[in-house]
């Protein structure tokens, strides 16, 4: 089996699986998105998702943040990893979001006052370009990219641990970090991949191929797996 044979056969087979897969954070509006995205660094979708099922109720855009004040955000997601961090990192991006310099950070909004207006009526632009996403302080390039790939279908890869381990279990890569494996799997894999790979590979992992004890013997994968080859078959 050639490369392009293998990635076809992984991600045939894992659309196979998931035929629909999207992101198991909860959000309806793309701030809220770009907000859970921000909590789950290290917490499950799961965990997230009991947090924000009441936050979201009474957050839509950065100026709720804003006006809910630190201290208050600060007690609605304690319950989280890292909550003190995330917090202040969401509190600040949010101020700048709300201020008239933020039409100027993307280029694409040469600002004007009634493209502000607009802005604003949107609840708060957020950029499709993940480079551009990148720019604003606390935004990752992982997050960047699961942030413009959930909201508008652009096909990028987002590397998490977890698919950074699924991708080296594979050998679609032979990496020691998730950013080289982000570079080989953009150069490498197709755009009609591309648009399934992220959330695939994050079920794939959530429900069969988790750190500890993966679902090899019900997975048609194996037969390429090295990981299958190392630990089970020899
Ligand atoms: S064979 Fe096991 S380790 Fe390999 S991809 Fe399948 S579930 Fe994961």
């Amino acid at each position: 089996m050639n490369k392009k044979e293998k990635i076809k056969f992984i991600f045939d087979y894992l659309i196979k699986l998931f035929p629909n897969p999207k992101t198991e954070l909860n959000y309806y509006s793309p701030f809220q998105l770009m907000i859970a995205v921000i909590l789950s660094a290290q917490t499950t979708d799961k965990q997230v998702n009991k947090v924000t099922d009441k936050l979201f109720k009474k957050i839509n855009n950065p100026l709720d943040i804003v006006k809910f004040w630190e201290k208050e955000l600060l007690e609605q997601i304690k319950s989280i990893w890292l909550y003190k961090w995330k917090t202040k990192n969401i509190f600040s991006l949010s101020k700048i979001m709300i201020s008239e310099d933020y039409c100027l950070f993307f280029n694409q909004l040469k600002t004007s006052k009634s493209v502000y207006k607009l802005f604003k009526k949107y609840w708060y632009y957020i950029s499709n370009d993940w480079k551009e996403l990148k720019r604003l302080p606390w935004i990752w390039e992982k997050t960047a990219k699961v942030i413009v790939h959930v909201l508008y279908n652009v096909p990028v890869i987002a590397v998490d641990t977890h698919v950074h381990r699924i991708s080296n279990r594979l050998w679609l890569v032979k990496t020691k970090t998730p950013l080289q494996t982000s570079k080989l799997l953009e150069k490498n894999i197709d755009n009609y991949y591309k648009q399934y790979l992220h959330h695939c590979m994050i079920l794939f992992w959530r429900y069969y191929c988790g750190a500890r004890n993966p679902k090899c013997e019900e997975c048609k994968l194996k037969k390429i797996c090295n990981y299958y080859k190392k630990n089970k078959y020899w």
